[in-house]
């Protein structure tokens, strides 16, 4: 074991902080250290920041989604389209297309892909909420915004096939060349993928 050099609430706040994803021990304890120069700048408001975070903080019912309220913002904005939905593995994603399109669309996050050898099938996600939106009749087109892994293709599969009987126009994603991404750099699966995909100019 390795020698302590704080007391046992200063060890825990390094070991809790160790378990945020991009800080290791080291970064934790960096980290920790940092918090506690800054007690009152920085500690104290965080502290109660995380408090009321976890007193308010609920999953969307309708979309999964997180957010201090349920159904979520997003879910209820009139200014969004309703017959859009584009459907996200995690709320990362859904963070991460909010900050990159200018589609004002609704959301449906899955909680995950299908993995059967993880013990991971449709009851596991939230499939089933999803077809229950499209049968409510409003929906028009549904984007699956999947990872391009296998899981994430497996499971666009499935969506595509559970989807099928709604009419519902279902579509995905282009793969192919990043913007600002040199043909020679990319890896044979990305470049056949982009000229399968290739769009007239
Ligand atoms: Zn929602």
């Amino acid at each position: 074991m390795s020698k302590r050099v704080a007391g046992p609430e200063i060890e825990r706040l390094i070991q809790l902080l160790a378990k945020v994803p991009g800080l290791g021990p080291r970064s934790a304890r960096r980290a920790a250290l940092h918090l506690i120069k800054k007690k009152e700048q920085l500690l104290a408001p965080l502290a109660s920041a995380m408090g009321e975070a976890v007193e308010k903080v609920r999953v969307c019912s309708n979309c999964g989604n997180v957010d201090t309220a349920d159904p979520c913002m997003i879910c209820t904005d009139p200014r969004r389209d309703q017959s859009t939905i584009i459907v996200v593995e995690d709320v990362s994603d859904l963070w991460a297309l909010e900050r990159a399109t200018g589609l004002n669309a609704l959301y449906h996050v899955l909680g995950g892909t299908l993995s059967p050898l993880d013990g991971i099938g449709p009851d596991q996600l939230t499939i089933r909420q999803l077809v229950d939106r499209i049968a409510a009749g409003e929906v028009k087109e549904v984007i699956l915004a999947v990872n391009a892994t296998v899981e994430g293709q497996t499971t666009a599969h499935y969506l595509t096939d559970q989807l099928a009987e709604f009419g519902v126009r279902v579509t995905r994603l282009a793969h192919g060349v990043p913007v600002g991404g040199e043909l020679d750099y990319l890896d044979e699966g990305t470049l056949a993928a982009a000229l399968k995909s290739r769009t007239v100019f």
